[in-house]
């Protein structure tokens, strides 16, 4: 095993997973976590990035290509890849099942939402409810919740995919964008970014599971996101709701997503 190439700099690809991802959910085998770049090390087609002190499976690196799913079969097959120490940063609790629980609710809320759907990964240390975008680079950065949060992870990834239609249809929106990072937290919510992005999570999610999810303990976020809700059209079809729903165990319970914020 060997360390990273710190020669080397990655450039994770923009690219539409649709069809990547909806071969992994229908397909009975399990699959590995893949992230996709422009180009990897020595040229190669895989390499797994491994975590040695965990019981962790691979993270495959896939390099861009029209091959891609079949890339991925094969190495799982006929294992020949390189193996290069990964970073903890890599590490979630996940399994092949219920990274593709998470995959299908991306294509579906991308799906309703008309956009690409982009490359999403899952890290253990955005656990406490934490999500990232990297502002349209088709990457979303997602926590390892488990089944039994999944009101809060759709939520998530409904919000984060929306920054993803907000960078196509109110660029403008980003041009004094502040991050959640060191910055008066009122003041982050109220962007118009993330109003538009938490107003469409919570009502789309809401909707699907009958629940009323716009509480927020800030009165005065709480009055911006019923305004921004009340104004956002949202079109689901009810094969699309039963479709998310039976995503999950009928006799789970759905947490309490108002709870958290
Ligand atoms: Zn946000």
């Amino acid at each position: 095993m060997k360390g990273p190439n710190e020669e080397f700099q990655y450039s994770m690809s923009v690219l539409d997973m649709r069809d990547i991802y909806s071969h992994i959910i229908s397909d009975d085998a399990e699959f590995p976590e893949i992230m996709v770049f422009d180009e990897l090390e020595d040229g190669s087609n895989v390499v797994r990035y491994r975590i040695d002190d965990y019981d962790f499976e691979d993270v495959f690196y896939v390099k861009k290509c029209d091959n891609i799913f079949e890339n991925v079969c094969e190495e799982i097959v006929n294992p020949k890849a390189k193996v290069i120490k990964a970073e903890d940063f890599l590490y979630h609790q996940l399994d092949s099942e219920m990274m593709k629980t998470w995959y299908s609710v991306t294509l579906m809320i991308s799906e309703i939402l008309n956009i690409n759907c982009p490359q999403v990964t899952f890290h253990a240390c955005f656990r406490n409810g934490d999500a990232s975008n990297f502002g349209n680079q088709g990457w979303v950065v997602l926590p390892d919740m488990f089944s039994s949060q999944f009101i809060t992870m759709d939520t998530i990834i409904a919000h984060e995919l929306r920054h993803e239609w907000q960078h196509i249809h109110h660029p403008e929106w980003f041009e004094h964008y502040i991050t959640g990072e060191n910055n008066n937290i009122k003041e982050y919510c109220l962007q118009p970014a993330e109003i538009d992005a938490e107003a469409f999570a919570r009502k789309l999610i809401g909707i699907v599971w009958g629940v009323d999810l716009f509480n927020h303990k800030e009165l005065e976020v709480k009055s911006a996101l019923r305004k921004r809700r009340d104004e956002i059209d949202i079109i689901i079809s009810r094969k699309k709701i039963n479709i998310l729903r039976v995503l999950f165990e009928q006799d789970e319970q759905p947490d309490d997503y108002s709870k958290n914020i």
